[in-house]
C-alpha cells in the first residue's frame, strides 16, 4: 500500500448498479468517509437550472461550479439512511437532486471538461487522506488512479432500470419502467461515449456484476476484497 494509513476505495459503474447503497454500506462497515461524486454533478446541474444556465453551456456551467465551490456553498453531511445529505447555499437539496430531470442534467454537465476539472479538485481534497469510499464514474481511472482498492460495479440494463424504477415509484414519482429503462440507456450511452473521462473499468478494478446478487451478497464480497488489501481493519 502507499503511504496512506487507510486505503481509498473507488467504486465506479453505470447508473443504477447499486453503487450508492453499496458505497454507503461499505463505508459504514469500515468506518470510512463516504463521498458521492454523482451528488456533486447533480448539485451543479440543479444550480444551473436555478440560475437559468443551460446544461450544455460548459463554460458558464463551469463558472457557476467554480463560484459555488469557491464560496464553499456546496456542503455534504453524512446521513445514516440516505448516505449523504447535500446542501446548496445552506438549503438541503438532497431530494431535489434525485429527480430524473436532474439526473439527465448531471449527465449533461458532467460531459464538459471544464466542469469536471472544478469537481476533480473537490474530490481529490475529499479523498486524498484515505479512509474513504468514493463512488462515481471515473474515480479509479482519473480521480484516484492510485486508489488501493477499485471496484467496477455493474448489472444488466434491465435489472438496473428495475431497481431505479422501484426507487422512484417508492418516492412517489410518476414514471413507467420503459421510461426508466430508456433513461438508464441514454445516460449509459452518454457516460460511456463522452470524450472526457468516459465511464470504463480501470484495468486493476475488480469487476462486480450484481445482476444475480443481493445487496448483502455484493457488500460481503466487496468487504472481503477491501480486507485483502487492508488486513488490519
Ligand atoms: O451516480 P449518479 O447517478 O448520481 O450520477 C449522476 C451523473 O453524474 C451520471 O450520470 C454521470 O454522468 C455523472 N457523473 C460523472 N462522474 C462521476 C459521478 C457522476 O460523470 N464521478
Amino acid at each position: 500500500m502507499s503511504e496512506r494509513k487507510r486505503p481509498i476505495v473507488a467504486i465506479d459503474g453505470p447508473a443504477g448498479a447499486g453503487k450508492s447503497t453499496v458505497a454507503r454500506r461499505l463505508a459504514d462497515a469500515l468506518g470510512y468517509v463516504l463521498v458521492d461524486t454523482g451528488a456533486m454533478y447533480r448539485a451543479v446541474a440543479l444550480a444551473a437550472t436555478r440560475a437559468g444556465v443551460p446544461w450544455n453551456d460548459g463554460e458558464r456551467v463551469a463558472g457557476l461550479a467554480r463560484g459555488i465551490v469557491g464560496a464553499h456553498s456546496l456542503a455534504f453531511e453524512r446521513d445514516g439512511a440516505l448516505g449523504v445529505r447535500v446542501k446548496l447555499e445552506g438549503e438541503d437539496v438532497s431530494e431535489a437532486i434525485r429527480t430524473p430531470d436532474i439526473a439527465q442534467g448531471a449527465s449533461t454537465v458532467s460531459a464538459h471538461g471544464e466542469v469536471r476539472a472544478v469537481l476533480f479538485d473537490l474530490q481529490r481534497q475529499a479523498g486524498e487522506g484515505g479512509g474513504v469510499v468514493l463512488e462515481g464514474r471515473d474515480i479509479g481511472t482519473v480521480v484516484f488512479p492510485d486508489a488501493e482498492v477499485k471496484f467496477f460495479l455493474t448489472a444488466s440494463a434491465e435489472v438496473r432500470a428495475r431497481r431505479r424504477h422501484e426507487e422512484l415509484v417508492a418516492k412517489g414519482q410518476n414514471i413507467t419502467f420503459d421510461e426508466t429503462l430508456a433513461d438508464v440507456k441514454e445516460r449509459d450511452a452518454r457516460d460511456e461515449g463522452r470524450a472526457v473521462a468516459p465511464l470504463r473499468k480501470a484495468e486493476t478494478a475488480v469487476l462486480v456484476d450484481s445482476t444475480p446478487l443481493t445487496i448483502d451478497e455484493t457488500v460481503a464480497f466487496m468487504l472481503v476484497k477491501v480486507r485483502e488489501v487492508a488486513p488490519a481493519l
